[in-house]
């Protein structure tokens, strides 16, 4: 392992992530929105976990800025890194296909939503954010567990929320059996 293939493998894990969401994407397009309880918030927790996970390693790997940043190449470190970013991966893809047509971008509820409770989401709630998660400890860099961090603390509550609100007892007995991003533990 070397640094370049290292920042190879890196921009190859983003392609990836682009690549397993498009067609989630496009359906969502298509899919009508009964409820979007708040945009705005969303998309400012948006672009500040895409700044962190995504833009600023970019500029970093390309940049080598910020310079205080900087620390030495360990391989094995790199090896850590990539076994946890397919990690990530696999758990990303099998939650768009386990949420399907439920699945959005910001917080919303689709017309003919149904609660998911199948699949990975019978052990967690928000394996999606565990997918995040992990591909924010893959990089190992503070922007993206910070970045990641504050959209997962400022969403989770109100998304939970808004799903009691749709779905009542319903979701709340999937709460009482379920643990958010860490099976057993939280
Ligand atoms: N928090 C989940 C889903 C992220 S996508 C995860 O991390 O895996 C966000 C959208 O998914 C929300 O707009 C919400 O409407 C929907 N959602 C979240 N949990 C769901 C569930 N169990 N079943 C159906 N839709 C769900």
């Amino acid at each position: 392992m070397t640094l370049s293939l290292a920042k190879i493998i890196w921009a190859l894990g983003c392609i990836a992530w682009f690549v397993i969401r498009w067609p989630h994407q496009r359906r969502s397009w298509r899919t009508p929105v009964v409820a979007r309880p708040n945009p705005t918030r969303d998309r400012v927790l948006m672009a500040i976990s895409f700044t962190g996970l995504f833009l600023l390693p970019l500029i970093y790997g390309v940049t080598g800025q910020p310079k205080f940043a900087n620390y030495p190449f360990r391989p094995a470190q790199a090896w850590l890194g990539v076994v946890v970013l397919i990690a990530a991966m696999a758990l990303f893809y099998r939650t768009h296909r386990d949420l399907g047509r439920a699945w959005s971008v910001t917080l919303e509820i689709r017309d003919q939503h149904r609660l998911v409770t199948h699949g990975i989401y019978a052990r967690l709630r928000h394996p999606m954010y565990a997918a995040f998660w992990l591909w924010a400890l893959a990089q190992a860099l503070p922007a993206g567990l910070i970045g990641f961090g504050t959209l997962f603390f400022a969403r989770v509550g109100h998304e939970e929320r808004m799903m009691l609100e749709r779905f009542g007892d319903e979701y709340r007995a999937y709460m009482a059996r379920t643990k958010r991003i860490i099976p057993g533990v939280y």
